[in-house]
């Protein structure tokens, strides 16, 4: 179970349409959300991974202390929730740095995992595993398994493998639950639009297929999408159905997925999973 750790103005449809410098003029909802999310957690005895930003660290600092406190594992999602095509190498290593120093301050615990905003680690920021492995992070956790306009590396494997890079260096990769439906056809069934606008059962179906096959089903929700009151950013047309669609019966099917999950398996922190070393590799 993990939770990427953000706020409602900062996601990526927004990009372009709320701007960094003004971020503090919208209300802060992180708060109350992760609230929600943490009585959810606590009635159901998960402990979850929570990949928050540095940013939130800075604004909320208690919050994230009672991440650590109720048994949660902090990670990291970098600090401003850039996606790394827009980052130079030497930007994304200030941006992890900032936000991992942060964190581990707030805390008083390591961090050892990462997750990029909108998994973007792809072939085109493979320069990015180098600056994640130098910033000493263990494992990852960003690389999406299917094809899609905009992020994932569909050649990538769906189970926990060893991550390589040109240079050698090395991570763990965690990738998020896919349903594969045929091979080579992987559906990101983890979270998101799968999640919140589709029927339960394919999330179900790939949690039960990861099961069958002995790999961890690793999903990510963030607090956002359980907020029906949240202000709406002024998005377009597809951006808002994108965006907005199925918040308002998304509290109850993750009630449901909490129940599901625990009937098949068992809860698990990231960096539990990252500590038994994967056999795959796979170079980026
Ligand atoms: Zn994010």
């Amino acid at each position: 179970m993990t939770i990427d750790v953000e706020e409602y103005f900062q996601i990526e449809a927004g990009h372009g349409v709320v701007m960094l410098e003004e971020w503090g003029q919208w209300e802060s909802r992180v708060e109350q959300q992760m609230d929600l999310l943490l009585g959810l957690f606590a009635e159901h005895n998960i402990k979850a991974t929570l990949f928050t930003l540095g940013y939130i660290a800075k604004q909320h600092p208690m919050l994230v202390r009672r991440f650590v406190e109720l048994g949660h594992e902090v990670a990291c999602h970098g600090n401003m929730h850039q996606r790394l095509h827009r980052l130079t190498p030497e930007q994304f290593a200030d941006d992890l740095k900032a936000s991992k120093s942060r964190l581990e301050d707030t805390t008083g615990q390591a961090v050892l995992g990462y997750r990029a905003p909108t998994w973007s680690v792809t072939h085109q920021t493979n320069w990015a595993i180098d600056v994640i492995f130098e910033a000493g992070f263990k494992y990852d956790a960003s690389i999406f398994p299917v094809k899609h306009p905009q992020y994932g590396v569909s050649s990538a494997p769906i189970k926990p493998y060893i991550l390589r890079d040109k240079n050698q260096k090395q991570l763990i990769e965690l990738p998020p639950c896919v349903w594969q439906i045929w091979k080579n056809k992987n559906l990101p069934v983890a979270g998101g639009g799968y999640f919140r606008q589709f029927p339960l059962a394919m999330m179900k179906m790939g949690m039960r297929q990861a099961k069958q096959h002995k790999r961890p089903a690793v999903l990510y929700f963030h607090p956002w999408e359980f907020d029906a009151q949240q202000p709406k950013l002024p998005l377009g047309k597809l951006g808002q159905v994108r965006t907005y669609r199925g918040i308002r019966g998304a509290y109850d099917k993750l009630n449901k997925i909490c129940h599901y999950g625990q009937q098949i398996g068992d809860w698990q922190l990231m960096r539990d999973i990252a500590s038994q070393t994967p056999v795959d590799t796979f170079s980026l």
